[in-house]
């Protein structure tokens, strides 16, 4: 009984250490919640599948640099450049997944369940003109990503909102990228977040996604 004891010991500690710094977060809601915008199997494949590829190979990445494995993605990302150069490929696609997924997840909530405050309102009101022009400009944003990547609302430091994309999995974090601010809203269009559903059209994924926006998550990382 001892030695299995020790046996397992032992795997557990080989457990955790093949599984790495860097965890898949937990959804902040079930997989169906999203219906019917977003589909149970879609979120399943993307949370347990691509995502959780994302952390693995982020942490495969930094198995020969023990001294990066204490390091925040946050901080891997910015400091992207001081990096090893044959780690700075696989941190900027899978610390650059890892990260937009985990944010993505937050900003989603089931339909009806949040509504947008007054005073983030009156900002989007403010830097596009309505509501309405927001979406279209956001949605521009996301159908005009070539290939796959991100769209997103962004903050910069003196309260401008405008909309931008991004290729792949990068984002503003990672010292090539020129555009500048805080993102407080992020749309995946990489065909993995729509193609089951979706098949190719895109743009009516981008515009079911209105319907699962968190906009309290959204007001709150805004300072709204
Ligand atoms: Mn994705």
């Amino acid at each position: 009984m001892k030695r299995f004891n020790l046996l397992l010991s032992l795997l557990m500690v080989s457990a955790i250490f093949a599984f790495g710094q860097h965890k898949l977060p937990e959804l902040p809601y079930s997989y169906g919640a999203l219906e019917p915008y977003i589909d149970s199997t879609t979120m399943r494949i993307h949370h347990s599948g691509h995502h959780a590829t994302y952390v693995n190979n982020l942490n495969k990445a930094l198995e020969k640099y023990p001294h990066l494995q204490s390091w925040s993605v946050r901080d891997l990302l910015l400091k992207l450049n001081s990096l090893p150069k044959d780690v700075q490929t696989a941190v900027r696609n899978n610390g650059g997944g890892h990260y937009n997924h985990t944010f993505f997840w937050q900003i989603m909530a089931p339909a009806g369940t949040t509504k947008m405050s007054a005073k983030l309102e009156n900002a989007i009101v403010k830097y596009f003109g309505s509501v309405d022009k927001f979406k279209e400009a956001f949605e521009k944003a996301a159908t005009g990503r070539f290939g796959s990547g991100w769209a997103w609302l962004l903050k910069k430091s003196d309260g401008t909102l405008y909309v931008e994309s991004t290729p792949n999995q990068d984002n503003m974090l990672m010292p090539y990228n020129t555009l500048k601010g805080k993102p407080i809203l992020a749309l995946d269009v990489w065909e993995h977040a729509y193609y089951l559903k979706y098949q190719s059209k895109r743009a009516a994924y981008v515009k079911a996604f209105w319907n699962i926006v968190n906009w309290e998550k959204v007001a709150e990382l805004g300072g709204y």
